[in-house]
C-alpha cells in the first residue's frame, strides 16, 4: 500500500471490465473507493439475464486470452479459479459456409488437419502463419499493451521497430498472400473482427489475435461469463471497494480546471480524483463544454466498432449439428462489411453469430432445453425498430434451421431482443455502438482518447473507447493502466 494515497477518495464511474479493474488496483493501492453504477447490476456490457431457467450473458460469450485474466487475478495473490472454473472448449467453434462446415478444433494438430482437409498444404502455411502470430502476441502482450498511449514513442521497442512493417500492412492482405481458399480466408480474418473494423482496415500486427484463437484456445468459464464480473466485483468488496448501482451520475464537477466530484441526483459527491468507465463521449458530456477535450466533430469522423442486433432465446429441446459457438459465414461477408462500415443500412443478407451455452454447461438451461444467443453485427446508429428486429429473426432463424438441417422455429419458448436503442438507453453508448471504437491504424494507441484528460486535473478515463481498445482482456489492462497512471500523479 502506498502511503501518500491513504484516504484518498476517488469515484469510479460506471462498473464495467475496466471500471472493476481500475477499482480494484486502487484500492490495492490505498485509495477509498466508491463505485457508481446506472443500471441494477454491475457489469456493464457483461450483463446476465435470467428467464424461465435460461441463464444469458447478454455481451461478450467468447472467453480468449485466459492469460491475461491469470494475471488480473495474479496482481491480487489470487487465482482465477479461486472466483470460477474454466473449460477449454473442444472443439472451439464451428463455422458455417453455403457449402461446407469448417470444425476449429482445440489443439492446432487438429486445426491443421481440417485446413489440410480444405486445402491440401495450406497446413504448413497455416504453421508459419501462427508462429509469427505468437511472436506479435509476445510482443503485444508482454511491451506494448502495457503502456498508456501517452506519445507515440511507447510503441518504439526494440522488437516493434523490427516489425514496423506489420503496421501498414493489413491483416487482410498478410491473410491472402498466405491462404487462397477463401473460407480459410474468412477464418482467418474472423479473429480481428473482434477489434471493431475490416480486416482490410486492420494493421497485420494483430495477427496475435490468431494466436489467441488458435494457439490459446476458447475457454468457459462454468455458469457464463458473468461469473467473472461476479469474481471480480467479490475481489473488489474484499479490498475495501463500495458499490453503489442503480445509481447514476448527471455532472462531473470541476472547479479551477480540476475535479472535485460529481453531482448525483442534485447532490455533490466530493472527491480528489474521478474516473470514468462510462463510454467516453458521455463521461464527456457529463462536463460543462468548455472542460472537454473532443468535439462532436470528433466523434462523429471516428470509425465506432459495430452496434449488434441481439437474440436471447429460450428453445423447449436440444438442437442439433450445433457447438458452443457457430458462426454463420454463409453469405457475402465482403458486402455486410461494406454494409456496416463504407454504407451504413441493414445488411442484405447478414452473417451471424449463435452461442448456445447449454451445449457445454448444464447449468445454463432447464434439463432438456437450450438456451440460444444470435447475433447480427451491424452500422452503429442505424434506426431501430420493432419491426426491423423481427424482420431479421425471422431471417436468422430460417438460415439457422437450412444449415444446422432442423426445425427450431415452433420449440421457441420465449425470445427477447437488445439493439442500437438499448445500447444507447442502457450504458450511455455512443450511436448505440456495442464494443467502442475501432483498433484501425490512425486508432491506435497513443491515436485514441486519452487515459487522462488533458483539461482537468485528476479527471480520468478508462474502457473499451480508450487504451488499449476493444474486448474484455483489453478493458482488464484499461483499468490496470489507468490506475497507474492516477497512482502516478497522486
Ligand atoms: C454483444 C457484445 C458481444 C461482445 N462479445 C465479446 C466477446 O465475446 N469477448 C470479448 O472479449 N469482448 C466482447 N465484447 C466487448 C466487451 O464486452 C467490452 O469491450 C467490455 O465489456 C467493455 O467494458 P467497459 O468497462 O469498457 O464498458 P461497459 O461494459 O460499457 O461499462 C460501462 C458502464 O458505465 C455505466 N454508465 C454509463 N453511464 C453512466 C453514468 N452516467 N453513471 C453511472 N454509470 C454509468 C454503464 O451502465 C456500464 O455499466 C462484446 C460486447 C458486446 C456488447
Amino acid at each position: 500500500m502506498k502511503l501518500h494515497a491513504m484516504g484518498k477518495k476517488v469515484i469510479v464511474i460506471g462498473s464495467g471490465f475496466s471500471s472493476l479493474s481500475a477499482a480494484c488496483y486502487l484500492a490495492k493501492d490505498g485509495y477509498d473507493v466508491t463505485v457508481y453504477e446506472k443500471n441494477e447490476a454491475v457489469g456493464g456490457r457483461a450483463a446476465r439475464l435470467i428467464k424461465e431457467g435460461f441463464t444469458f450473458d447478454m455481451g461478450p460469450s467468447w472467453y480468449w486470452m485466459p492469460d491475461i485474466f491469470d494475471k488480473f487475478f495474479a496482481d491480487f495473490g489470487k487465482r482465477t479459479s479461486d472466483y470460477y472454473l474454466l473449460d477449454k472448449l473442444s472443439p472451439a467453434y464451428k463455422i458455417f459456409f453455403s457449402d461446407d462446415v469448417i470444425t476449429i478444433g482445440d489443439t492446432m494438430d487438429k486445426i491443421c488437419a481440417e485446413f489440410e482437409r480444405i486445402e491440401p498444404g495450406s497446413s504448413a502455411q497455416l504453421r508459419k502463419f501462427i508462429a509469427k502470430a505468437q511472436r506479435n502476441y509476445d510482443i503485444a502482450i508482454n511491451k506494448v499493451v502495457l503502456r498508456p498511449g501517452l506519445s507515440p514513442l511507447e510503441l518504439v521497442t526494440k522488437e516493434t521497430v523490427m516489425e514496423v512493417d506489420q503496421f501498414f500492412r493489413t491483416i487482410s492482405s498478410e491473410v491472402r498472400k498466405n491462404f487462397k481458399n477463401p473460407k480459410l480466408i474468412s477464418t482467418l480474418e474472423f479473429p480481428v473482427l473482434f477489434l471493431g473494423a475490416k480486416p482490410s482496415k486492420t494493421p497485420s500486427f494483430y495477427s496475435f489475435m490468431n494466436f489467441a484463437d488458435f494457439g490459446l484456445g476458447t475457454w468457459h468459464p462454468k455458469g457464463g461469463m458473468y461469473e467473472i464480473i461476479a469474481g471480480m466485483k467479490s475481489l473488489a468488496e474484499e479490498l475495501g471497494v463500495t458499490i453503489h448501482t442503480n445509481t447514476a451520475v448527471d455532472k462531473i464537477l470541476v472547479e479551477d480546471r480540476k475535479t472535485t466530484g460529481v453531482s448525483i441526483n442534485g447532490e455533490d459527491h466530493l472527491a480528489e480524483i474521478v474516473l470514468s468507465g462510462a463510454d467516453y463521449r458521455h463521461s464527456e458530456r457529463l462536463l460543462d463544454s468548455e472542460h472537454r477535450q473532443y468535439s462532436e466533430t470528433y466523434w462523429d469522423k471516428k470509425t465506432f466498432a459495430p452496434s449488434s442486433l441481439l437474440f436471447y432465446v429460450g428453445f423447449d429441446k436440444k438442437l442439433t449439428n450445433i457447438e458452443h459457438h457457430n458462426l454463420f459465414f454463409d453469405t457475402d461477408f465482403e458486402l455486410h462489411a461494406q454494409e456496416i462500415y463504407d454504407a451504413p443500412q441493414w445488411p442484405t443478407d447478414p452473417l451471424f453469430y449463435a452461442n448456445f451455452p447449454s451445449v457445454t454447461d448444464g447449468s445454463m438451461a432447464p434439463k432438456g432445453c437450450e438456451t440460444g444467443f444470435f447475433l447480427v453485427p451491424i452500422a452503429p446508429g442505424l434506426a431501430d425498430t420493432p419491426q426491423l428486429r423481427d424482420q431479421y429473426f425471422d431471417i436468422i432463424m430460417n438460415r439457422f434451421e437450412l444449415r444446422t438441417g432442423q426445425k427450431v422455429i415452433k420449440n421457441i419458448i420465449f425470445k427477447e431482443s437488445f439493439c442500437v436503442n438499448d445500447f444507447i438507453d442502457r450504458y450511455n453508448s455512443y450511436k448505440g455502438n456495442a464494443y467502442g471504437m475501432a483498433n484501425t491504424l490512425a486508432q491506435t494507441a497513443f491515436l485514441r482518447p486519452n487515459l487522462k484528460s488533458k483539461k482537468v486535473k485528476n479527471l480520468f478515463f478508462t474502457g473499451q473507447l480508450t487504451v488499449p481498445g476493444p474486448g474484455v482482456p483489453p478493458s482488464l489492462i484499461s483499468g490496470k493502466l489507468v490506475s497507474e497512471l492516477i497512482v502516478k500523479a497522486n
